[in-house]
């Protein structure tokens, strides 16, 4: 099988919302009128951010989740994506269940896959996706890091740590039942990218960022470009754990209990939650209650924006916790 077999095999499909899809130099979309395009890259590296090991059909997934994950903390509306591909060779019992996983995704979606570029070399996955944001009144509908404000309330959606949990399984630092492996494995290897709640969010978050590094990082990217300081809540954070509830008898390798402490660094510094952390206003509380639930999704207020800088955290008494956590960061 040649490049352009493989492409025309797995990667061209029917674009009909694009004007131009696969197969010339260039894409083209037509953005509706009175919108912009939100554009943004990720990249997967193999041994950096999967196993070897990794089902194909779930990084197809995660590839463009992650993706799609950038554009609904912004509440960008998915219209298209580009793939650009590293492949050791063309094998096809790799190449069939990868795009099976990708393009299932983006139906959901409603994410075109108008173009790319398929070179020979060690696996790498590089996506980037383009999405849409209505400008109204002159005013950009999108969600920035910077839009944060004093008095908002802070909230996350979904769960969080899960993903961490079976990372730390898979590097054998815990031993967990195995249904509780198999669902945090599930939160790691395919992630639910939160689109319809960006959506839903617009007009309403001041700001917003997606929880891929760990939840206390990305908050510092909103504190920081936002002016602006926070407290968190320990105790609420730490109700976010998914299999926790499942997990009480997991241990480590020696044997001991986790400690709610353990738990608690996965929940604000794990990383591979894509959530999303977002600000609002106090006085939106009923319409934030709304949006989560036309989109169908949980959402928790785990803390508030304050005037003074800095990010406090306090458990559920209100005492202050010490901040020891460090979220990923590719070369600390
Ligand atoms: P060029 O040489 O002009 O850059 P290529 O020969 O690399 O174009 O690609 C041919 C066509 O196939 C282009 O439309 C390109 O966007 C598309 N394409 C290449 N690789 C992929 C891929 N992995 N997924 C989707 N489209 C791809
Ligand atoms: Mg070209």
């Amino acid at each position: 099988m040649g490049e352009f077999d493989l492409i025309a095999r797995f990667f061209k499909r029917p674009t009909p919302q694009a004007v131009l899809g696969v197969g010339d130099d260039c894409a083209l979309l037509q953005p509706a009128p009175g919108t912009q395009l939100a554009i943004s890259s990720d990249m997967l590296v193999e041994g950096r951010h999967f196993l070897s090991t990794v089902d194909p059909y779930k990084l197809g997934h995660k590839a463009l989740a992650v993706n799609l994950s950038d554009l609904a903390a912004c509440g960008a509306k998915p219209l298209a994506f580009t793939l650009a591909l590293a492949l050791p060779r063309a094998d096809e019992a790799w190449l069939a269940p990868f795009s099976r996983g990708l393009l299932a995704l983006a139906d959901a979606h409603g994410c075109e896959l108008v173009g790319g570029d398929t070179t020979q070399g060690p696996l790498n996955i590089c996506i980037t996706v383009f999405g849409e944001v209505p400008v109204v009144n002159g005013r950009s509908q999108a969600h920035l890091r910077s839009g944060a404000q004093a008095g908002d309330d802070l909230y996350v959606s979904g769960t969080l740590g899960d993903a961490r949990l079976a990372l730390e399984v898979f590097r054998g630092t815990v031993c967990v039942p195995g249904p509780v492996f198999e669902a945090a494995r599930l939160r790691m290897e395919q992630p639910t990218p939160r689109v319809a709640l960006g959506l839903a969010l617009r007009g309403i978050a001041t700001a917003a960022i997606d929880v891929s590094d760990g939840l206390l990082g990305d908050l510092g990217h909103i504190l920081k470009q936002s002016g602006v300081g926070a407290t968190v809540n320990t105790e609420i954070a730490l109700t976010l754990i998914k299999t926790r509830v499942a997990c009480m008898n997991a241990t480590d390798l020696s044997g001991t209990e986790l400690l709610p402490s353990q738990w608690l660094t996965w929940a604000l510094a794990g990383g591979d939650d894509y959530e999303l952390l977002f600000t609002a206003s106090a006085s939106a509380r009923s319409r934030v209650a709304a949006a989560a639930q036309a989109s169908q999704t949980t959402v928790t207020r785990i803390g508030q924006i304050e005037q003074e800088r800095g990010l406090r955290l306090v458990d559920g008494q209100g005492q202050a916790v010490p901040n020891t956590y460090t979220s990923f960061d590719h070369f600390a």
